[in-house]
């Protein structure tokens, strides 16, 4: 009866991308989600009327498959370009710096000529730096980022070119990164532009999900095989899901468990790949003057636990009273807070959040602490290989399929992409 239903674990943008090409195909298709909408890590809160995204902030110009899907669904015009500008602190001071820039105030002229070196390589592998290219990239990888940037740059520019633009673009601190992942963001970030939804980048998942059957607020616990050692579905615990073949669409560490019978490959990536961890607190408060910069990066040479800071309301132009401020608490503060009860959470991060002049903390109100335990992908050095490794080894179990932003480099368009592979396989 269920010759061509497919299972897809996860209605994130990954999920849903399969699902949308293989309903198209004419397969039947069912997800089976853990939540009670779907997004996964894209999730936007509405506040009065107000938009906050405490997930996925950007789309990229260079997203392909993302942005076919705005059109396919109708949401070109709620896409707007963000036009404003970042801020970098450096010795007590804010620098306001645009969107792109290539010339970074903060460091001194040498740095900024020392930054030049980072042309000739970037020039010369142009095309593997785009989303895509990272197989194409593997040279590259092996190197870490920081020794990397020590031997050919310099300490300032770690501190205040490539901290930065890493724990923006990937969510992460530079230390143990690959070089190649350094690259292909600060293409990103020379190369782009940003966009997001005027009615929260949910929009995109929210569209999507419409006529599809998902089952929501199920919790997928094992992968099913049949005797001859294939997927055939998916158990919930309380309940058995069959299917002809079986696409995983969430993060790593969450595969991991479902499957005891990984080969040795797969454990040894599923074991090793990491995504970073951290919580993401969102308040209403009062501003001391009118902040025209969406983020702002914290100086960690100056003792600042905090990574960076966002004004949501920046971002979609409706900059007015009440405040809304975001703090990204990243790398290892991060992890040590993420499980923390809300009110150590909260404990810790206002003395951070009192260090900046422009807000009135005083005021300050809770409007949601996020926790994503699974948040960017990590590609460490060396992991692009590792990835590519893993991917040969699919079709163990049989008729098992991987999606995921992990899968493909990342980010939303990368989840996107890993979809519509996976789907390929079977149509
Ligand atoms: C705070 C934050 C900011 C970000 N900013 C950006 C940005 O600006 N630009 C960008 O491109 N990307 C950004 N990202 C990353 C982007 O959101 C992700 O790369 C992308 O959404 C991942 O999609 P996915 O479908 O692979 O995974 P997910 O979105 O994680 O979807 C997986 C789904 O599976 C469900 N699930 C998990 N386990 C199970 C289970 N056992 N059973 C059933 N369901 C399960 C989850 O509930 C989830 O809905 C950001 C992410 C976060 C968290």
């Amino acid at each position: 009866m269920y010759a061509t239903r497919i299972i897809i674990i996860g209605a994130g943008i990954a999920g849903l991308s399969a699902a949308y090409f293989l309903k198209n195909a004419g397969h039947e298709v069912v997800i089976i989600e853990r939540e009670s909408c779907p997004g996964g890590r894209i999730k936007s809160i509405d506040r009065d009327g107000d938009i906050i995204d405490v997930g996925a902030q950007f789309i990229h110009s260079n997203y392909k498959l993302t942005l076919e899907f705005c059109r396919e669904f109708n949401l070109e015009s709620d896409l707007v370009e963000m036009k404003s500008d970042d801020m970098l602190m450096r010795g007590g001071h804010p620098h306001i710096i645009s969107w792109g820039a290539v010339r970074i105030s903060t460091v001194s002229l040498w740095s900024q000529i020392k930054l030049l070196k980072l042309f000739p390589p970037m020039l010369r592998r142009w095309k593997s730096m785009a989303l895509e290219g990272w197989p194409d990239l593997l040279d590259m990888d092996k190197l870490e980022l920081t020794t990397y940037t020590r031997l050919k740059l310099n300490e300032e520019c770690l501190e205040y070119v490539v901290r930065p633009l890493m724990l923006t673009y990937s969510m992460s601190e530079p230390e143990g990164l690959s070089v190649a992942y350094f690259f292909r963001s600060l293409q990103m970030y020379l190369m782009t532009g940003a966009f997001c939804f005027k009615s929260g980048n949910d929009v995109l998942p929210k569209a999507m999900s419409k006529g599809l059957d998902i089952i929501y607020g199920k919790t997928v616990k094992n992968i099913l095989l049949d005797s001859n050692g294939n997927a055939c579905g998916v158990s919930t615990g309380d309940e058995d899901i069959e299917g002809s073949a079986v696409i995983s669409a969430i993060p790593s560490p969450a595969l991991l468990p479902l499957f005891s019978g990984w080969n040795d490959r797969q454990q040894e990536f599923l074991e090793e790949f990491t995504f970073c961890r951290f919580p993401l607190v969102t308040f209403e408060c009062d501003s001391l003057d009118e902040i025209t910069y969406w983020g702002g990066v914290m100086d960690r040479q100056a003792g600042d636990k905090l990574s960076f800071i966002t004004y949501p309301h920046v971002k979609y132009n409706n900059a007015t009273r009440p405040l809304y401020l975001q703090a990204w608490l990243l790398g290892p503060w991060g992890e040590e807070l993420i499980d923390l009860p809300d009110d150590e959470i909260l404990d810790a991060i206002s003395t951070a959040l009192r260090r900046i002049d422009s807000v009135n903390m005083d005021s300050a109100k809770l409007i949601s602490i996020e926790r994503y335990p699974n948040t960017y992908p990590q590609f460490r050095a060396g992991m692009f290989e590792k990835l590519l490794r893993f991917k040969a080894a699919e079709g163990f179990p049989g008729n098992l399929y991987f999606a995921g932003d992990y899968t493909e480099g990342g980010l939303i368009e990368g989840a996107a992409q890993s979809g519509y592979k996976a789907a390929r396989k079977l149509i």
